[in-house]
């Protein structure tokens, strides 16, 4: 009698650890079903949001579904003395859940709480010489993204970013993607794929791309991926979403085959709405 207890709590247990993505999901559009963004809110999306305005019916309506769910479950604090209000966390919601437009749930799952600065801030760096000699200094920084599901941004670049749509710097698509790569475990440059048999074709497109972008930036060379993407393959999956979003016509141009490979994973083509 006790093992067959045992038994039906294991297979419930491992059930609903199968289905619980869905099951949360399911969960989600109960408590927020009926709830939407009001008027006052969709006003504002339209004048700081430039790709908002541009979108289909149908894909602001999703959109506006996701930044919902955002609001509600994600945490928001203002930092050095920034007075948060409404139209802040609306603005990085959106752009947030852009990124996840057609992603499969769950969204975000590691994301917990988003820290809003002023302005750019100054955080403690730790840095080693060659010689192995330790140095403590502060750096100034707009952004940044941490693995366990932090994300500190500059209200000032955020607005920055969507003040210019097409200049290819968006600072919440930016940490945001550092968090799309980040669902791995690992910050590598390679996000969560939907099937394992993608991971191939995506490091060997994604390999050749970086790898031309440092070319380009090493011999001056025109280049419409900004070069601070050729820091690293993490960051240069960053400025690559960036460049994605921001910059369709030019990114689809210089490199199509990561461009088709982006308009892939994210699972829209951001063309339609430039
Ligand atoms: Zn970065």
């Amino acid at each position: 009698m006790v093992n067959a207890l045992l038994l039906f709590l294991l297979v419930m247990f491992v059930a609903i650890y199968w289905h619980w993505p869905k099951l949360q999901h399911r969960f989600w559009l109960n408590k927020y079903h009926g709830n939407q963004l009001s008027e006052q809110q969709k006003t504002l999306l339209l004048r700081y949001m430039p790709i908002y305005q541009k979108m289909t019916d149908a894909d602001r309506e999703k959109l506006e579904r996701h930044v919902v769910w955002f609001l509600n479950e994600k945490r928001f604090i203002g930092c050095d003395g920034l007075k948060l209000n409404d139209a802040m966390k609306l603005i990085v919601a959106a752009d947030a859940c852009l990124l996840v437009l057609n992603k499969p749930w769950p969204l975000y799952k590691n994301v917990k709480e988003i820290l809003l600065y002023p302005s750019a801030y100054y955080a403690p760096q730790t840095s080693t010489d060659n010689a192995g000699l330790v140095s403590y200094h502060n750096t100034v920084r707009q952004g940044e993204s941490w693995p366990g599901g932090t994300l500190v941004l500059s209200w000032h670049d955020v607005l920055e970013g969507n003040r210019l749509p097409s200049d290819g710097h968006n600072l919440v698509f930016h940490e945001f993607a550092h968090q799309l790569d980040q669902e791995t475990g690992k910050t590598t440059g390679t996000p969560v794929l939907a099937k394992t048999t993608d991971y191939k074709e995506w490091a060997r497109i994604f390999s050749r791309a970086f790898t031309l972008l440092k070319t380009h930036v090493a011999y001056g060379m025109p280049h419409v991926i900004h070069s601070y993407g050729a820091t690293n393959e993490a960051e240069f999956f960053a400025v690559i979403t960036e460049t994605f979003l921001e910059k369709p016509n030019d990114l689809r141009q210089y490199d199509p085959e990561i461009y088709s490979m982006l308009v892939g994973y994210f699972g829209f083509d951001p063309i339609k709405w430039h």
